[in-house]
């Protein structure tokens, strides 16, 4: 066949603030963590190289910051999407709440719907710091009819898996 160049996966990294996007994002691009907090800088993206499915794929993936003001700059990243990684965190309850109204936002302002993957991140932690179990996340997820996983970007657990599920789940509707 002929043009078998890469194709071009847009991705956008979602979530509250503090649930771990850029931890998420440098373990699975770099294979590293950092533990110090870093503020995002809007629309910074990196790009990573996979062969899927024996499909040469670049995929393009957004940074976002979760702060309330920057809601406007977020949408105009994640409106063109073709995947989104939605996080959450698993030691606070509140950032499994705003799944919810992440998904509405993405209803409203996407182009069209983009694949969805929810990640319980910082699964790493000790159970007496967690505040939304396994059960939780997949309920939420099943409610949505998204997949869930949980995830450290700590402990490097299931995050590759995480963004494996979007990518065959956004080029299986292509
Ligand atoms: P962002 O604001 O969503 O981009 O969050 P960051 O990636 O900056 O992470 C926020 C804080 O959570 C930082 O102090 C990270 O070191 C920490 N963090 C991120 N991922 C994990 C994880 O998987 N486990 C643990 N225990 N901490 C994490
Ligand atoms: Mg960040």
């Amino acid at each position: 066949m002929a043009n078998r160049g890469p194709i071009h996966l847009k991705l956008v990294v979602l979530g509250d603030q503090y649930v771990g996007k850029t931890s998420v994002i440098e373990r699975y691009v770099y294979g590293k963590f950092d533990s110090c907090y870093t503020v995002t800088l809007a629309g910074h993206f990196s790009t990573k190289f996979v062969n899927f499915e024996d499909r040469d794929v670049k995929l393009l993936i957004f940074d976002t910051a979760g702060q309330e003001d920057a809601r406007t700059v977020i949408r105009s990243l994640y409106r063109d999407a073709h995947g989104i990684l939605l996080v959450f965190d698993c030691a606070r309850r509140d950032t499994l709440d705003h799944v919810t109204e992440w998904m509405e936002l993405l209803k409203q302002n996407c182009f069209a719907m983009p694949e969805v993957v929810l990640a319980g991140n910082k699964c790493d932690l000790p159970n007496t710091f967690k505040a939304v179990n396994r059960l939780q996340g997949e309920e939420l997820a099943g409610l949505h009819q998204i997949p869930f996983f949980e995830i450290s970007a700590k402990h490097d657990l299931n995050v590759k898996e995480a963004f494996q599920s979007l990518v065959h789940r956004v080029l299986s509707i292509r």
